[in-house]
């Protein structure tokens, strides 16, 4: 057995299975359903799943918790040989996060044509001007990650349709 981590799609797959769990554990909890690992050496050292509800906090993505986690288990904001699984692309909060911590590689889920910084509307990993840029592996198990987010939304869309309906219209006779 070699020390060295192995990258292959295998591996990568099974990471991205356990971000994909993480994202489930939001989805339970009635949050944007997202999850992220960080791996360092074929080790998970930072998992985490999207808790803006919960903490009431707009930044408290999957990206950012895992990243706290993963400096934590380092001891240090360096993650330079760490790379980072998440569900969905990342926004540009986690996306300059993610540099910042000078994350190694980024494997991302669902794409985000409207608001993904890995490549989606644009592309904060790898700025030329900047003297960090993480590699980009785009779309892994991507089918998954995509059902989720649409059955959540769509169920969100349901239950807020359903909240109108019960609420009578305004300037309405009351019975009484
Ligand atoms: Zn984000």
């Amino acid at each position: 057995m070699s020390d060295s981590p192995i990258i292959d799609l295998n591996s990568d797959e099974h990471f991205m299975r356990q971000a994909l769990r993480e994202a489930e554990k939001a989805y339970r909890k009635d949050e944007v359903p997202v999850g992220a690992v960080i791996v360092k050496d074929g080790r998970i050292i930072g998992r985490a799943f999207n808790q803006v509800e919960e903490l009431r906090d707009a930044t408290a993505h999957a990206e950012m918790l895992s990243l706290t986690q993963a400096q934590d288990a380092m001891d240090d904001w360096r993650l330079t040989d760490c790379d980072l699984y998440v569900t969905k692309e990342p926004c540009p909060m986690c996306a300059g996060a993610i540099v910042h911590c000078r994350i190694r590689r980024v494997i991302f889920g669902c794409r985000d044509a409207k608001g993904g910084a890995a490549g989606g509307f644009t592309n904060l990993l790898q700025v030329p001007t900047l003297n960090h840029h993480s590699d980009i592996t785009p779309g892994l198990l991507e089918d998954e990650s995509k059902a989720m987010l649409k059955s959540f939304f769509l169920a969100a869309r349901e239950a807020s349709a359903a909240r109108k309906k019960l609420v009578a219209p305004e300037g309405g006779e009351e019975q009484g």
